[in-house]
């Protein structure tokens, strides 16, 4: 088998599992009931929102309903709400480095996520995993087994609940709920989120932020693999649809990556990712997690740090440093399809008009494949 290095990069695994993990066994029922929003009144949430303090300054913004809700018509002035308007506020959007998919998978761990692993592990990448708390304790080994694998975990709440739905104490009982399973699992305090639909508003940013977070959205629609939708749509639409979009990017300038969304929620999801993957290294895209996408040596609030390797074939910039954030400006020029409108489904599907104007970062796995 000969091996190919891609990007001239020495391969490179995070050795997020360098961190001094203490763990601690996951007892099911100290936890609220599974895929359900936990109750406010408890005296724990009441205790996490006593640590967090007043939140009496969140954007006052109506509660919407469904889930994932309707856009309100008409729209809701400074609401800011990124499914329904595109407008992505500071939540991270794209990959701050070039040429690079930032892989991501959300709504595990599931039982098909093993599958996945032993994916990655073969082609030697690390992903994101934006895991949800009721899984999680079901599947901490999982969990476990993921960061033992270099990959970086990251929250997608507790219930998969729209986030725009609930009260500023619901989001955090949903966040903390998962940030203490995951602690438990790994001895690692949550840094990065995805919010569920990638529906999110300036309300619920408030809230996060008071809790350490930084939601990562997904690149705009094209950068929606539309996994969630098999076996509505079959394997073969999802790879011709996704094909274009990366065609489209690699024709464009590169100069930022991009974040994708996937999921390790099914069988048919983990085998569209095992297609979809290759079809990036192929076009000799670099595939990085979220921690080496933003550069970002310390993508946990506690618990561990990130070696960032360098790598060679990208210049590290200055103005883009950990955390980097969309400012919704188009002043990158990524030549990509903009594709309006809003799907309901496992994610519902937005806008994302952000686009770095610095060419950023410095780390980025190596791709060795046969
Ligand atoms: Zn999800």
């Amino acid at each position: 088998m000969v091996k190919m290095l891609i990007s001239s990069l020495t391969l490179v695994v995070l050795s997020l599992s360098a961190v001094t993990a203490q763990n601690t066994p996951i007892v099911v029922s100290d936890y609220p009931t599974p895929n359900e929003i936990p109750p406010t009144n408890t005296p724990q949430v009441l205790e996490w929102l006593k640590e967090i303090g007043d939140l009496s300054g969140a954007p006052n913004i109506p509660l919407h309903t469904g889930n994932p809700p309707s856009c309100p018509n008409p729209p809701i002035k400074d609401e800011c709400y990124w499914t329904c308007d595109g407008c992505a506020a500071d939540d991270i959007t794209a990959c701050a480095a070039a040429n690079t998919w930032g892989l991501t998978f959300d709504d595990g761990p599931s039982t098909a996520t093993p599958t996945l692993l032993n994916f990655l592990k073969t082609e030697k990448l690390s992903a994101t995993f934006f895991l949800i708390g009721s899984n999680v304790i079901q599947y901490p080994d999982t969990v476990k087994r993921e960061l033992a694998e270099g990959h970086h975990l990251a929250s997608h709440t507790w219930s998969h609940h729209a986030l725009t739905t609930l009260t500023n104490e619901q989001i955090v009982a949903e966040m903390k709920w998962t940030e203490k399973a995951v602690l438990a699992a790994t001895g690692l305090k949550l840094k990065y989120m995805r919010p569920p639909y990638g529906d999110i508003n300036n309300r619920v940013r408030f809230v996060l932020k008071k809790m350490g977070y930084i939601p990562v959205d997904w690149t705009g629609d094209q950068f929606d693999t539309n996994d969630w939708k098999m076996p509505s749509i079959t394997e073969a639409a999802v790879i011709a649809t996704f094909t274009k979009s990366l065609d489209t990017y690699v024709a464009g300038n590169k100069t930022q990556g991009f974040y994708c969304l996937e999921h390790d929620l099914n069988n048919n999801t983990v085998s569209a990712a095992q297609k979809l993957i290759p079809l990036g290294l192929a076009r000799k895209i670099n595939i990085a997690n979220v921690a080496v996408c933003q550069s970002d040596a310390t993508p946990y609030q506690a618990g561990g740090t990130a070696p960032m390797p360098a790598v060679s074939g990208l210049t590290p910039s200055p103005s883009a440093p950990a955390g980097a954030k969309a400012t919704g400006s188009t002043s990158g020029n990524v030549s990509q399809p903009t594709i309006a409108g809003k799907s309901s489904g496992a994610e519902s599907t937005a806008v994302s008009k952000g686009l770095f104007s610095a060419v950023a970062a410095l780390a980025v796995i190596g791709a060795i494949f046969a």
